[in-house]
């Protein structure tokens, strides 16, 4: 990791602690993390994977990652926010360098710290991105744009929208765009609200989203491209890198009671102790999933057709499985280890809001999808037999 990452990394950390201060208040009161965000826009972090051309961090997507796991340490939806800000942002860089509407508004994210939010999901096909029921419709150099969007991240507090729709009111449902639509453009209906379990202060509520924007906004690649590209890869490791940081948070309180419990008695290894080495296996597994994803995300940039291939989707779809059902194994074991305490909501040693956040992993664009997925992909790909290459 070279200097400017450690940079950011630090500033990861000032917003960390800003996030840990209000995350039970978040949680509580199902609220955006304003103070958090806040703190990301003041220290420039919105802007971390922009190029430095156009006035950004010039971020590697790993460094990305690391800022995703110290934030959810501190709190799960500023972190979700963060990594679904920056899988947009990935959208951006791997895609709009070449049109100069989005280079232009690539400058404005980092000047402004603009906050983007997505529209994938939508009425009648729920998690499927691949396929939209809405369509652009174009209008001379303006497009129209209607969409029952089900669940959008904070969307009243972002600066921009990216929405999926298809090309066109005559395109198949997997002939697909993505448009950049900005706050002054876009009108929002809401239909339903946002009272979960957990990743309360994402507060993903759902909208009629109806938009009127230049044409010159629709990203010039095919959403299929886009997608496969740089939204699976940069979704999966965001989200697993967060996930983690739940989990890490969890496990770290768990120690905390095993700590306290041989303090209490001396001479007698505490019963949660044998619990600790396995969360801590458990955890260390994840951690190096992740790593081995991110190398396998550079190894694949780096190539002609890499991104698009079949055994690297299958490997980036096995990583969201994984780190979600980890995650999630990880937590179990801190409040097995906590017990009552951890059970409690008003411990130093309560883990019900990590539970609850990493609850939303599996379901965050279905596990059972990504399985049905790669169980066809799996059909054209041969298994790999060696542990490095
Ligand atoms: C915290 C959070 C924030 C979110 N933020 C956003 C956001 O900002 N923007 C956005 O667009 N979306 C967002 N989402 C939505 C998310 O990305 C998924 O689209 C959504 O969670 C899927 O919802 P679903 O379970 O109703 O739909 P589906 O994916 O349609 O799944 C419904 C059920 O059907 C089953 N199923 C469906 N298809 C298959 C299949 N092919 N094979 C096997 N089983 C199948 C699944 O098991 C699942 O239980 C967010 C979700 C969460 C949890």
């Amino acid at each position: 990791m070279n200097h400017a990452a450690f940079g950011l990394m630090a500033r990861a950390d000032e917003v960390a602690a800003v996030a840990r201060l209000h995350a039970d208040a978040v949680d509580k009161e199902g609220r955006f993390p304003v103070e958090a965000i806040e703190a990301l826009k003041r220290t420039q972090l919105l802007g971390a994977m922009i190029p430095t051309d156009c006035g950004g961090g010039g971020a590697s997507l790993e460094t990305i990652a690391e800022i995703c796991a110290i934030l959810g340490q501190a709190c799960g939806s500023t972190a979700m926010i963060y990594a679904m800000h920056q899988i947009k942002a990935s959208s951006l860089v791997s895609h709009g360098l070449e049109s100069p509407w989005h280079r232009d508004f690539m400058r404005r994210c980092a000047s402004e710290q603009l906050l983007l939010a997505s529209a994938t999901t939508e009425g009648g096909v729920g998690g499927d991105l691949r396929n939209s029921i809405c369509a652009v419709v174009r209008d001379g150099d303006v497009f129209d744009l209607d969409k029952d969007a089900t669940v959008i991240s904070y969307a009243l507090y972002a600066d921009a929208i990216l929405v999926t729709s298809r090309r066109a009111p005559e395109a198949q449902s997997s002939d697909q765009v993505m448009s950049v639509v900005t706050r002054e453009q876009i009108s929002l209906d809401r239909t339903t609200g946002w009272d979960t379990l957990g990743m309360r202060g994402t507060c993903s509520e759902g909208f009629r989203l109806t938009a009127r924007a230049p044409v010159a906004q629709i990203l010039p690649k095919p959403f299929a491209e886009i997608a496969a590209q740089s939204m699976l890869a940069t979704s999966h490791l965001l989200w697993g890198s967060l996930w983690y940081g739940i989990a890490a948070a969890a496990l770290t309180r768990a120690q905390a009671y095993v700590r306290a419990e041989a303090r209490r008695k001396p001479n007698v290894t505490p019963t949660g102790a044998t619990r600790l080495v396995q969360g801590s296996a458990l955890l260390d597994s994840l951690k190096s999933a992740l790593a081995d994803g991110l190398a396998r995300y550079e190894a694949a940039a780096a190539t002609q057709d890499g991104l698009s291939s079949v055994s690297f989707a299958i490997a980036m779809n096995n990583v969201k499985i994984n780190a979600s059902e980890t995650a999630n194994a990880v937590i179990q074991h801190a409040l097995m280890i906590c017990g009552i305490m951890g059970y409690k909501n008003d411990t130093p040693f309560s883990v019900g809001r990590h539970l609850r956040d990493a609850l939303s992993a599996p379901l965050m664009i279905s596990n059972d999808r990504i399985i049905a997925n790669n169980a066809n992909l799996m059909l054209a790909h041969r298994l790999g037999k060696r542990i490095v290459s």
